[in-house]
């Protein structure tokens, strides 16, 4: 028997609701399509093309979008930091209340259109829901399909204050492709009548480069740095940017291995996501987590466990909601059941947790 209004949970661990800080709802439909592979390049090839099939596919597409929203939010997921080209994920999330902060990410090497490209993306931002939940930001794609002018219109759109994210330092072809200028990426641009001649080879590493475009700052998310020096992980401390992980999709894209331990013992703040559903089998942090586990035995469940929840809610401006429990915070709480005889329960929750395991606690009575 319990008071009225207690419940009891049994044996369960109650945290908060897990942040996913770099996802691609939109790619949901593209589940299982592309196969896993070592070649990174050869990988983008086929989501390129089959992104551009998504209109033949649209119900099924949309549909797909709201099937992840479900299973982020089965998986324990309360925010995602998504990244969008169509912006067609902001109306679900606004639906089912999954906070967000949407990055409306743009793609375009030719220097010429980068004035207009942030025009129409700010356009197309102001034509989808949005709320105190559910915030939208530009974001540029990477190095190797961004412009300078780009990046830099980007920035002067920040303003100092805006967030906004960046795939970077991802594979060995962008570490190529910003040093000399060669290799699959400047292959890839040609092909598809995307170079710009106008384009100055930096001849430096990925972190370097987007410092003299002025964009490490303590409001940026970059994602992946599965081939960061040392030095580049230092300076992105320095920085106070957060580093997202995606080790799953990393793995299957032929990414490469990211060096995890060396994201925390070199300072960064890490937070953690799931990438797309074209490259991971499920949206489940918990999942991501215990990959993390696996490549860096040596970082304790602790750090791994408040990079999954308050590091992502601050890279993504929703501390003040989420990311930890405090007074004045949403209660959105999980409670994941801990079988008999788990001695360490942060050890526990970062061994992989089913959506079974997961259960939301109901709001508190106010
Ligand atoms: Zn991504």
């Amino acid at each position: 028997m319990t008071p009225a209004g207690e419940i009891d949970l049994g044996a369960v661990a109650v945290l908060p609701g897990l942040v996913n800080a770099h996802t691609h709802l939109e790619l949901s439909w593209l589940r299982g399509r592309i196969r896993e592979t070592d070649d990174f390049p050869g990988w983008i090839r086929s989501v390129v093309s089959l992104i551009r099939s998504t209109d033949d596919h649209a119900e099924e597409a949309e549909a797909a979008i709201w099937r992840g929203i479900d299973e982020a939010v089965q998986c324990g997921t309360v925010l995602v930091g998504d990244i969008s080209n169509r912006l067609v994920s902001s109306a679900p999330l606004a639906a089912r209340g999954l906070a967000a902060l949407v990055f409306h990410e743009l793609i375009d090497f030719k220097a010429a259109n980068a004035r207009k490209a942030v025009a129409d993306g700010l356009e197309r931002m102001k034509a989808v829901p949005s709320g105190e939940r559910l915030r939208h930001v530009l974001a540029p794609h990477a190095p190797y399909s961004v412009s300078p002018a780009l990046f830099e219109a980007i920035h002067r759109e920040r303003n100092g204050v805006v967030r906004t994210s960046v795939h970077l330092g991802e594979s060995t072809a962008e570490v190529e492709f910003l040093n000399d200028g060669t290799g699959p990426w400047r292959q890839f641009l040609e092909d598809i009548n995307e170079w710009d001649n106008g384009w100055t080879i930096p001849a430096c590493g990925p972190v370097e480069y987007l410092d003299r475009l002025g964009f490490i700052d303590d409001r940026l998310v970059v994602v992946h740095g599965v081939q960061f020096t040392r030095a580049e992980l230092q300076r992105i401390a320095a920085a106070g940017a957060t580093l997202v992980t995606c080790p799953r999709g990393n793995l299957r894209t032929g990414a490469g291995m990211p060096p995890v331990s060396d994201f925390y013992w070199e300072g960064v703040r890490v937070a953690v996501g799931t990438d797309s559903l074209a490259s991971v089998p499920d949206l489940n942090v918990f999942s991501e987590l215990a990959e993390l586990r696996r490549l860096a035995p040596d970082v304790p469940a602790r750090a791994l466990l408040e990079s999954a929840t308050i590091n992502g809610a601050r890279a993504l401006g929703f501390e003040t909601d989420f990311g930890s429990i405090d007074a004045g915070k949403c209660d959105a709480l999980l409670a994941i059941a801990i079988p008999s005889g788990v001695k360490d329960v942060e050890e526990y929750l970062v061994s992989g947790i089913a959506p079974s395991q997961v259960r939301w606690l109901p709001p508190a009575e106010k």
